[in-house]
């Protein structure tokens, strides 16, 4: 018997695909799309608009198939984190933020990160595989599940960053398939403003973005050289900053008040000094840019330390004061470990980076 088609993962255009080959019209699409993603029903036997014939159809050659949550965990803060179980002894994790006026979601791209950045704990867990679209919608459609609506009436996860667990341009046709769920109206309708994708800037792919969907933009870029960037986001060898910034210049052109959102991890010593800030407002002149400083979050075994709070507040006034705009992240679910760059997840290590990594840690202990 062949496989039947997971309908989770198919975004309008894939689903017009579906009927039309099926030999139904298109428009069964947008039903198909509002039965799943608004109101959250994967049993064809209950989509009372479908006539009985078309329902049995489907049954015999799609289903609406969504991974198991293995544990979700609530913070005293409010956040909460759930741990999504996936084949071979996988697992991802998707962390719920709330904040007073919204809730934002940040969603996993991958299991584990085939990139190297030094002070992030997915990458010391290695890469085991891309998500496919459909479990990376089903992180949103869980949430929704379990966060439903506030008394108003909207839905609690009001914006999502694809923030967790991967780099979501390494994984680019999956991403965007699920991004257009997120954006359309017959799935979540999440404005562009109010869906961001977060990069360490793999280049060619922002253009390719910026062509294919619509969203906000976020770049890692945590240092303000490229001698220090080479090493703490070794992509940085491939794509230097000043190819990484032409870019986030290109991807804002023509879009009224868009901004692109630059994240710079405060690294104790490393990153974090006056003439670092100084460095960093001439590198943004000419892009519209917000800056966010994130605290770094620490985790086993690495040897990063936070920068001091008094540093952290000098670095972003010194910035304020050359007129851009900086604000500090919150550190929110450290208590539940799923800060930025905190998720781990269970990740099977088909790179064996993760073991590279620890024999480097024993040499570096030495
Ligand atoms: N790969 C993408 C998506 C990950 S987003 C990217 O690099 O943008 C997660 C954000 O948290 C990134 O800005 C990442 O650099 C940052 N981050 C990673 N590890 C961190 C840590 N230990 N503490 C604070 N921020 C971290």
């Amino acid at each position: 018997m062949t496989e039947r088609t997971n309908l989770l993962g198919l975004d309008l255009h894939g689903l017009e695909a579906f009927f039309v080959e099926l030999d139904e019209k298109p428009f069964r699409a947008r039903q198909l799309l509002q039965w799943i993603h608004k109101y959250r029903i994967i049993d064809f036997a209950e989509m009372s608009n479908l006539s009985k014939s078309l329902r049995e159809k489907l049954q015999a050659v799609a289903e609406i198939k969504l991974p198991e949550v293995m544990h979700e965990h609530i913070s005293q803060d409010g956040t909460r984190k759930w741990i999504i179980k996936l084949s071979c002894g996988n697992a991802i994790e998707t962390v719920f933020i709330p904040e007073s006026g919204r809730g934002t979601l940040c969603v996993s791209s991958q299991v584990g990160c085939a990139l190297t950045c030094t002070f992030c704990s997915t990458a010391q867990q290695g890469f085991n595989r891309n998500l496919d679209a459909a479990e990376i919608i089903a992180q949103l459609w869980i949430a929704n599940e379990a966060l439903g609506k506030d008394p108003k009436g909207n839905r609690v996860v009001t914006n999502v960053v694809m923030m967790g667990m991967g780099e979501p341009l390494a994984n680019y046709s999956n991403v965007v398939t699920a991004m257009n769920l997120m954006r359309d109206d017959f799935g979540y309708g999440i404005s562009w403003r109010r869906l961001t994708l977060s990069t360490s800037g793999i280049v060619p792919m922002i253009d390719k973005l910026r062509e294919d969907c619509h969203v906000s933009l976020a770049i890692s870029l945590h240092a303000a050289n490229d001698e220090l960037r080479d090493q703490i986001v070794p992509i940085n060898q491939k794509y230097p900053i000043a190819e990484l910034l032409a870019a986030c210049k290109r991807y804002v052109v023509g879009q009224q008040r868009r901004h692109i959102t630059v994240e710079y991890v405060m690294l104790d010593g490393i990153n974090d000094s006056i003439q670092d800030a100084k460095d960093l407002v001439r590198l943004l002149k000419g892009l519209p840019n917000k800056i966010n400083l994130i605290p770094f979050n620490p985790f086993p075994g690495t040897h990063y330390k936070c920068s001091s709070r008094n540093q952290i507040v000098r670095f972003q006034q010194y910035l304020i004061d050359q007129g851009l705009v900086a604000t500090v992240r919150k550190t929110r679910g450290d208590d539940i470990v799923a800060a930025c760059g905190q998720l781990a997840g269970e990740v099977q290590d088909k790179s064996r980076r993760s073991e590279r990594m620890r024999a480097q840690e024993v040499v570096f202990h030495r």
